[in-house]
Formats: structure tokens, sequence, C-alpha cells
């Protein structure tokens, strides 16, 4: 405990899932943490810390709460939607709802945040940025995941971009790429197929290990990007996916 004392962090999509679990992690380590989520039902029941609706897709609203809140060291951009799909079922609409949920929203937090942060890293000496991607990404294709797949290719490379820039500046920039988490919006996902349980043979086969991610498997590497420990770490794509991309 206390691997975050003194530092504030604030997140995204905190209402379920790897959000939820990470800022229940990061205000057991000590921090500060301001947990968002579009969905404010979701965000009720979290304990010690403070919590605020925010839909990462409204350029407004991402302005106005960057305006809300300083003293941010640490911004972990969770928010993200698993868009299922070939290219020849994909419609024009959906990929750029795809981007615009995964990959608009992770610029746009940082942009509004970033003079904060730089200003509080010229303070301190450090801030950390971190930004959910996936396997499925520039690092491995998976089947119907196109939009998705793209999607978090851009975070990574937007991640390193930002990570390039002010790397001079005491700013982390980062990127996990879990695989695959059991999670609501997972078990929506096995649902939704004509086989469910076979559906969900298959996401566990995608993992050697032979068996899902829980979200307690991802937090400790999210404790660890936020956290000083990770000081000499920046523009990394971290993987933590059971051996799928061995
Ligand atoms: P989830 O999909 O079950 O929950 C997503 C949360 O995001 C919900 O609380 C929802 O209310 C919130 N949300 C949706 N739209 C929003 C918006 N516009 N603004 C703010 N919040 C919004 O959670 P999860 O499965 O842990 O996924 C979280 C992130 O992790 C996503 O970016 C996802 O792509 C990524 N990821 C998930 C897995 C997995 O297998 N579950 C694997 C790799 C990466």
């Amino acid at each position: 405990t206390g691997r975050l004392r003194g530092k504030t962090v604030v997140m995204t999509a905190c209402g379920q899932g790897i959000g939820r679990a990470a800022a229940i992690a990061c205000a057991g380590e000590g921090a500060r943490v301001i947990a968002t989520d579009v969905n404010t039902e979701l965000l009720r029941g979290l304990q010690g810390m403070e919590t605020a609706r925010l839909d990462v897709t409204d350029p407004a609203a991402i302005l106005a709460f960057a305006a809300e809140v300083d003293g941010i060291d640490a911004l972990f951009n969770v928010a993200g939607f698993v868009h299922h799909g070939s290219i020849l079922e994909l419609t024009d609409a959906d990929w750029d709802a795809a981007f615009t949920l995964n990959v608009t929203s992770m610029m746009r937090m940082t942009r509004a945040f970033l003079p904060g942060m730089l200003a509080r890293a010229e303070a301190t000496g450090t801030a950390a940025i971190l930004n959910m991607a996936s396997m499925a990404s520039s690092i491995k294709g998976f089947p119907n995941r196109t939009a998705y797949g793209a999607t978090k290719a851009a975070v990574i490379g937007l991640t390193k971009a930002v990570a390039a820039d002010y790397v001079r500046q005491g700013l982390r920039v980062n990127a996990i790429c879990p695989g695959t988490v059991d999670t609501p919006s997972l078990r929506g996902r096995i649902a939704a197929q004509a086989d469910p349980a076979q559906a969900e043979r298959d996401f566990i086969a995608r993992q050697p290990m032979g068996r899902l991610a829980t979200v307690d498997d991802i937090t400790p590497l999210v404790v660890y990007l936020l956290s000083d420990e990770s000081r000499y770490v920046t523009g990394q794509a971290m993987l933590v996916d059971g051996g799928a991309t061995i």
C-alpha cells in the first residue's frame, strides 16, 4: 500500500470492468482517485474516492471537467467499445463511432489535461498518462475485430507520439494491452454469439495459460505504470495477455 500516495489520478470508464478495478486498486495504494463514467448509476458504491459523470465522446464536457480539476498527476484513459465484425460487415457509422469513443476521446482527454499535467510535472518532476489499448491492435490481428483492432493500434500510435513530444518535461505516456478479460462487456459479447458456450471456449483458447484474465490480473500493471516505480518507462505498449502473443 501507499505506492500512489500523494498522487491525484483521473480515470474514465470506472463504472465496471477494468476501470472500476483500477480505480479501487489506485485508491487502495493511497491515490486521490477521481473516478468517472458516462453511467453514474455504475459509479455508485465506489468507496474512498471522488466520482463524476463524464461522457468522453462529449468534447465540451471534457473541457469543462478539465477546467474543474487541477493538480492532476496521472490520467488513465480507459473508455472503449469492442465493435464485432469483419470489414465487409462494417458501416462507416460503426467505424466513426469506434474511433470517436476509442481514440478521439483519448486525444481530447490528453489535450485537455496536458497543460495542467505538464505544470504538475514541472513542480514534482513527474506525471503519467496511461491509455487502454489491447493485444488486438497493431500487435496482433483477431477475427471480427476490424474497427476495434484499428482503433487500438491508433491508441498505441497516439501514446508513442505524445510520449515523444514530452519526454524531456517529466511526462510519461504508456499504453496497456490486455488479453481477454472477464468483464461485463465480455460476458455480453459471449452471450451475443449463436453458441455462447462455444464462444466462451474460443475466448479462453486465445490465451495459452488456459483461462480468461480477471481484472485483478490487469490492475498491478496499471498501478506500476501510474506510479513512480515506472519512472524510466515511457512510450511503451505493455502486454498482459496470458501468453496470447508469445
Ligand atoms: P466494460 O466494457 O465492461 O465497461 C465499459 C465502461 O465504459 C462502462 O462502465 C461504460 O459505462 C463506460 N463507457 C461507455 N461509454 C462511455 C463514454 N462515452 N464515456 C465514459 N464512459 C463510457 O469494461 P472493460 O471490458 O474492462 O473495457 C474497458 C476498456 O478495456 C476498453 O477500452 C476495452 O476496449 C479495453 N479492453 C478490454 C478487454 C476485455 O477483454 N474486457 C481486453 C483488452 C482491452
